[in-house]
């Protein structure tokens, strides 16, 4: 299916798939992801883990032309061959020397996909079938796979029952309805293709260099039958997937499953060190072990068997120069768990059908794309990513996701390659870039090319436009208002015209804090000194939080500053739409404005979590790694701070206490309230300090178990992904829609929580703030 390119068509595409697939991929996605936090959560040595995995990853990339000899080397001894692929047309035409036309049983491979190996074959007249159940009921369905461990994901069990009925022309009483009755008929049909099958094609886990073994993870057990049965196994895997030895396929094995589908183990984790002799599979006792493979092939156990074929075909297709390429490397680290997928707002809501390219789909897609197919592909999805940055801790390599599709979006912004290209010559509700710069010619200088597209440029130069708004408010608030205005905005800009605008104020919190006198709190007197730094919402949109950070910080004996010179963008909104060099020169801005403070003793207390993420992750990409980890180091989330100075032994008498009652037996009970944390903030692990103080002021805390709330800065206000947005904050309305009173720390999280529950939402230190 060609990929939607205007503006109305996205918004189109990604409606039909919530109304016709969103249920389905949520309820799975979702189980999935709860799968893994509880199936993690059994691991005490969960995060050593994953860094072992990384770190065997990064070797393994950093050495993969010496390990793929290593591989041919141990292979070639045992009989079978290794030919290393180009690209797609040179590894099909080798596979397809191999099949020469005969019946082929494969196994799930996402490497397959990427090559359309499928479509190379069958024009040679070779007879395809696909042996793992979910890319069987996408082949028997004639579609793309949604998803890059269950690719029928988004298919419900009745429309599977009602396909197989059709596909194999069922009547009514032997039709198969429940998910048993269709396990069942895929297998007879499928054990009776294996075990006719000329030739079996699987993909690769995992391959050892030491030893010329290949690991396959499955949870069927048919990429066993698919490579032992045939008497040709050809096994096709990207180059990437060589590591070392066997003994590091231990920390992957213990976390693939555990961070993809969230099953402690997977069902089947198969070593093969092919060729291997031929067992005779019983396919009437599906019970009953494999036997022996060496005696029932006659030759010794473990040794090559000298009458069946061995290929291993390694695909390169963009993969070397991806690892030449210090923003893609990383990709090549990725085990294809499909964590990222699973634990993304966006994804759980649409799938890969809108969330993906070419083949591959979810967060990693853009890197994946981008490499091996190029930026036309990776720019037609790249959009959905937000950079919420849930998919970081979930990624059991540590890959930034974020980064490499900020990267490759601007990349995308640069080239010629993108969707906001394809736009220019349509009509003006594609956003179209160029001739209608001059609606966001004041939002510049920035430090990207003419050109871009306006809708990126003004969310991206959101700074000037807060200054603009606050310096002519409130006739700026109005304006914006105005019908026609919206429409304009909506037309030209790509702005929803359902989501309400930021209010900007007339006086900022620099000016507030100014004119009200500075500090209150003497140097003798102070606990401690702190910025608060004026984010450009803070200062300019959410300004009663600024205050009530300070007011709360000064009862606990903290001096506080609001200097003006801190009120400089921290570079999130650009970073946000990909505009990399305008995000560094604000972070180089920034840097100057805070640095000194911190050198001065001064704490930054940041209010707005999407700032401090930035501080915390993103500057070590843009700034000097020293003055990164300066900054890093000084800067806390604005209930971090508190907390810290409460156990450091400051007194809350100060602050706001939650309101009591009886409950009944008339014990005490605490104000309850629903608290949604930004998704950054979580991945810096700062939830639970607010829910701590919360807590601590007798406050009953309710957490939200969305990871995002759908808003994620500026995309929810983005025409095309309004409805998307809402679907993805959906989850929100059902847990915290009887709540009284509903606390969020980011400003995006408390616009979209506005939206959807109708109310009026508070920034946690606002609960907890004296009064003015
Ligand atoms: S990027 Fe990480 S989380 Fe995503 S599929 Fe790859 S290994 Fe899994």
């Amino acid at each position: 299916m060609s990929k939607p390119s205007s503006r109305d068509e996205r918004a189109a595409r990604i409606r039909e798939l919530l109304e016709t697939e969103g249920d389905a991929v949520a309820a799975n996605t979702r189980g999935f992801n709860r799968g893994r936090y509880e199936s993690t959560a059994d691991l005490d040595d969960y995060e050593s883990l994953k860094a072992e995995a990384r770190s065997i990853k990064e070797d393994a990339i950093e050495r993969l032309p010496d390990l793929i000899d290593d591989l041919r080397e141990r292979v070639e001894a045992r009989g079978g061959t290794v030919y290393v692929a180009d690209d797609a047309a040179d590894a099909n035409a080798y596979v397809r020397e191999v099949v020469d036309g005969e019946n082929v049983v494969k196994s799930k491979s996402m490497t397959t996909e990427e090559l359309d190996l499928n479509d190379a074959l069958e024009a040679d007249g070779a007879r395809v079938t696909e042996t793992d159940l979910g890319e069987w009921v996408i082949q028997l369905a004639d579609e793309e796979p949604s998803h890059i461990v269950a690719p029928g994901i988004h298919k419900s069990r009745e429309a599977i029952a009602d396909l197989f009925a059709e596909r194999f022309d069922l009547a009514e009483d032997d039709r198969p309805e429940t998910a048993e009755e269709l396990t069942r008929f895929a297998r007879e049909k499928l054990l009776t293709e294996i075990e006719t099958a000329d030739v079996g094609v699987t993909g690769a886990n995992f391959l050892t260099a030491d030893s010329g073994s290949l690991a396959l993870v499955t949870s069927e057990g048919n990429a066993r039958k698919t490579a032992v049965v045939p008497d040709t196994h050809v096994a096709v895997a990207g180059v990437e997937k060589v590591i070392p030895s066997v003994e590091d396929l231990a920390p992957f094995v213990e976390l693939i499953g555990r961070s993809g589908t969230g099953q402690d183990i997977t069902s089947y984790v198969s070593l093969f060190t092919p060729p291997t002799p031929s067992p005779p599979v019983r396919f009437g006792g599906p019970d009953e072990p494999i036997a022996d493979p060496g005696t029932a092939g006659g030759v010794g156990a473990g040794e090559p068997h000298p009458e069946r074929d061995f290929h291993l075909v390694l695909v390169d297709n963009g993969r070397l120069a991806m690892r030449e390429d210090d923003d893609l490397r990383e990709t090549l680290y990725c085990i294809r768990c499909s964590a990222c997928s699973n634990s993304c707002g966006n994804f759980q809501s649409v799938g890969g059908h809108a969330f993906g390219g070419e083949t591959y789909s979810g967060g990693i897609a853009t890197g994946w794309e981008a490499g091996v197919e190029g930026l036309d592909t990776a720019a037609e999805f790249n959009d959905l990513c937000t950079g919420c940055s849930r998919c970081v801790p979930a990624c059991p390599v540590g890959i930034d996701i974020p980064w490499i599709n900020t990267v490759v979006r601007d990349r995308i912004n640069r080239g010629d390659h993108g969707v906001g290209d394809e736009r220019r010559d349509g009509d003006p509700g594609d956003g179209v870039a160029g001739e209608f710069d001059f609606l966001v010619d004041g939002l510049t200088p920035d430090e990207e090319p003419a050109g871009l597209d306006p809708a990126k440029r003004l969310f991206g130069n959101f700074e000037t436009l807060a200054r603009l708004g606050s310096a002519t408010a409130p006739l700026s608030n109005r304006a914006a208002d105005l019908g026609p205005v919206r429409a304009a905005m909506d037309r030209w800009l790509g702005v929803a015209r359902e989501r309400d605008l930021p209010k900007f104020e007339r006086e900022t919190l620099v000016d507030w804090f100014r004119d009200r006198g500075g500090p209150r709190v003497s140097e003798s007197m102070a606990r401690r000194e702190a910025v608060v730094y004026p984010d450009v919402y803070t200062n300019h949109v959410a300004v009663d939080r600024g205050k009530a950070a300070v007011r709360t910080l000064e009862a606990l004996g903290v001096r506080v500053t609001v200097p003006e010179s801190a009120a400089v963008g921290s570079g999130r909104a650009p970073l946000s739409q990909g505009m990399v060099e305008t995000a560094r020169r604000k972070a180089e801005r920034c840097r100057d404005a805070l640095l000194p403070e911190i050198e001065a003793g001064r704490d930054v207390v940041v209010i707005e979590p999407s700032d401090l993420a930035a501080f915390e992750r993103e500057y070590e990409r843009l700034l000097p790694e020293a003055d990164a980890e300066r900054l890093a180091d000084g800067s806390y989330e604005a209930l971090e701070y508190v907390y810290g100075l409460l156990e450091h032994g400051a007194d809350a008498g100060g602050l706001t206490a939650a309101e009591t009652g009886r409950d009944g037996d008339g014990g005490e009970t605490g104000e309850p309230v629903a608290y949604h944390a930004h998704c950054q903030q979580r991945t810096l692990e700062l939830e639970a300090h607010t829910v701590a103080v919360l807590e601590r002021l007798g406050y009953e805390v309710t957490t939200s178990e969305t990871e995002c709330c759908g808003m994620a800065g500026s995309f929810g206000y983005k025409s095309e992904y309004y409805e998307l947005s809402m679907d993805v904050g959906e989850p929100l309305v059902e847990q915290f829609g009887d709540a009284e009173r509903v606390l969020a720390s980011g400003t995006s999280c408390c616009e979209q929580l506005d939206a959807l529950l109708g109310d009026s939402i508070e920034h946690p230190i606002e609960a907890i703030a004296p009064e003015p």
